[in-house]
């Protein structure tokens, strides 16, 4: 059973039904609305453990804006402004050195998007783990979701993207920055894992623009398996198109080894997104609302009769044999 059988199997089910639920679980975020209020609430959460999410060794700051964020990032998927936040702490010590980085890693990305933090909790426990809980606004009925995306669409993404699963082997063998990447585009990577930026201002700009959206936490071609499942259509992605950065380049030391990376690695928190046919010819104007490059990396078609939706990647128009599932935990 991986995490996303168990939420099925226990917690899917036990939805208490609320007239004011608009969305529930199985999407970046939840949605409510308050009858009478002019924007939606949109509720996202997510926990970083030492060891699993991050190597125990990784810096107090660098901690605390990572946490803050992912949960940035979900509620970018969602294409909201996010306003509020709880913080809940499990310390195996107190270390005031160690939290006063914590913090001001986490406060100076909550300055940047205005996010107040507003409570939460603090325990002690054998395993230092961080949650957080943010909580943002969209306006009503423009609100980005998996669903919606249609035959026709462009598949396309933020950024560039493998970076961080790039830096995130370089941190966990910092041997590998000798194979011929030089130390500044080994540090480059390295902060991509550390220092993810949330694509919050793109988000927003996409909501009520394009039809389906997703951010890249668990690995790309994995996530566009999620949207392509929960939007039931096909998506297709094109390898020799993906957005590699030079540093990656560089790390690999060829094209298609990037691409493998980009494709399978996590942690990038881009957004991946499907735009509808009348739009394909505005992503340089979309980009540029974004405040991030946006590169055309697929198409979305309709589900073949008889078989499941999902992703697949092709390269020069031959299949690439990859795992779609992404990362799961329990697996
Ligand atoms: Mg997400």
């Amino acid at each position: 059973m991986d995490e996303f059988d168990l939420i099925t199997r226990c917690f899917a089910s036990m939805d208490v039904r609320r007239h004011d639920v608009h969305l529930g679980i199985g999407d970046d975020g939840a949605v409510t609305r308050m009858a009478g209020a002019a924007a939606d609430l949109v509720l996202v959460t997510d926990t970083l453990v030492a060891g699993v999410h991050f190597p125990p060794d990784t810096p107090a700051a660098a901690l605390g804006h990572r946490a803050l964020a992912v949960n940035l990032s979900d509620i970018a998927a969602m294409g909201a402004a996010p306003a509020w936040a709880l913080l809940a702490l499990t310390l195996p010590t107190a270390d005031p050195r160690w939290l006063d980085d914590f913090a001001g890693g986490f406060a100076a990305l909550a300055g940047e998007h205005d996010v107040a933090l507003i409570g939460g909790d603090t325990t002690s426990g054998p395993t230092l783990t961080i949650t957080v809980t943010l909580i943002g606004q969209a306006q009503r009925d423009i609100v980005l979701t998996r669903q919606g995306a249609a035959p026709g669409d462009a598949v396309c993404v933020t950024g560039t993207i493998g970076d961080a699963a790039a830096g995130l082997a370089l941190l966990q063998k910092p041997g590998a920055a000798d194979t011929g990447i030089d130390r500044a585009a080994a540090d480059w990577l390295e902060q991509r894992f550390l220092y993810p930026t949330p694509r919050v201002t793109a988000g927003q700009a996409l909501a009520g623009q394009v039809r389906a959206a997703i951010d890249i936490s668990d690995g790309l071609l994995g996530d566009a398996h999620k949207l392509a499942t929960a939007s039931h259509v096909d998506i297709t992605l094109e390898a020799s198109a993906l957005p590699c950065s030079p540093a990656l380049l560089a790390w690999t030391g060829d094209r298609t080894q990037a691409e493998q990376v980009a494709l399978s690695g996590g942690d990038d928190y881009e957004l991946l997104f499907t735009l509808p046919e009348q739009l394909h010819g505005a992503i340089d104007t979309l980009a540029q609302r974004c405040a991030v490059p946006i590169t055309r990396i697929g198409r979305v078609c309709a589900v073949r009769a008889g078989a499941a939706p999902g992703a697949s990647a092709v390269r020069d128009g031959r299949p690439l044999a990859l795992d779609t599932a992404g990362y799961r935990h329990f697996r």
